[in-house]
């Protein structure tokens, strides 16, 4: 398995295949294309891969030793929504492609394929990501999909409000930054001529959101800040 930390504006592409000379030949052909290329040779490597950082796309391996390619596009499924997948496959049953597909695969191509037919998915399958762009908001192990109005936190989804998840986008947009109980009041509540302050609505609204994103946690994402307002995620640094 080779990583890399850093980001790069360069798309970047996991491959998790088990066989060493399709995933050497697969690393090459997607890297002529200028694509960052990752590879893990088994579904434990590659669902470990997904855990540390984000890809632009996953070009998947149905039959992997230990994890199947259908378990790691099933974990990758419940924290991400939409990072295009392309599933490599060795079945041609029509049961299997729908069980593919139907566990949020976005394309597959059954071996032996042809590398040019590989890379011609791939380029699709950016072009769309590209043109519905990726509608997941994050701040470490939280994730919202602004979308589906879905939000978890280390895996887990949490059942919010529609008020609770507009007011957790806001905050996801803004993370790091104060957002004062007037920006919410006027950006969320929607209220911009109110004599009477929604502080108090505001308040036991955030306590109620904190519980449900911070309980249990190891570490707190949203807090209060006496007098400012609230902040999701550290503060800059100063
Ligand atoms: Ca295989």
């Amino acid at each position: 398995m080779s990583d890399t930390t850093t980001s790069s504006p360069r798309p970047g592409i996991l491959v998790v295949e088990d066989e060493a000379k399709t995933r050497a030949s697969l690393a090459e052909g997607l890297g002529l294309q200028g694509w960052e290329v990752v590879t893990a040779a088994t579904g434990d490597d590659g669902a470990a891969c997904l855990e540390r950082r984000h890809f632009d796309l996953v070009v998947l391996d149905w039959m992997l030793p230990g994890r199947s390619g259908l378990e790691v596009l099933a974990q990758l499924r419940r924290r991400d929504g939409h990072v295009p997948v392309l599933m490599l496959t060795a079945r041609d049953a029509v049961e299997d492609r729908v069980a593919g597909l139907d566990k949020g695969a976005d394309d597959y191509l059954t071996k032996p394929f042809a590398l040019a037919e590989l890379v011609a998915r791939c380029h699709a399958l950016l072009r769309r990501a590209t043109v519905f762009p990726a509608a997941i908001l994050a701040c470490e192990d939280l994730r919202l999909d602004v979308r589906a109005r879905q939000a978890r936190r280390d895996g887990l989804e949490m059942a919010l409000t529609p008020r609770e998840v507009d007011v957790l986008e806001y905050l996801l947009r803004y993370q790091g930054q104060v957002v004062t109980r007037e920006m919410l009041q006027r950006e969320v509540w929607k209220q911009t001529n109110r004599f009477t302050s929604l502080d108090n609505v505001i308040d036991v609204q955030m306590a109620r959101l904190r519980r449900k994103v911070d309980d249990g946690a190891a570490h707190k994402l949203i807090h209060t800040l006496r007098g400012l307002g609230y902040r999701l995620g550290q503060g800059p640094l100063v």
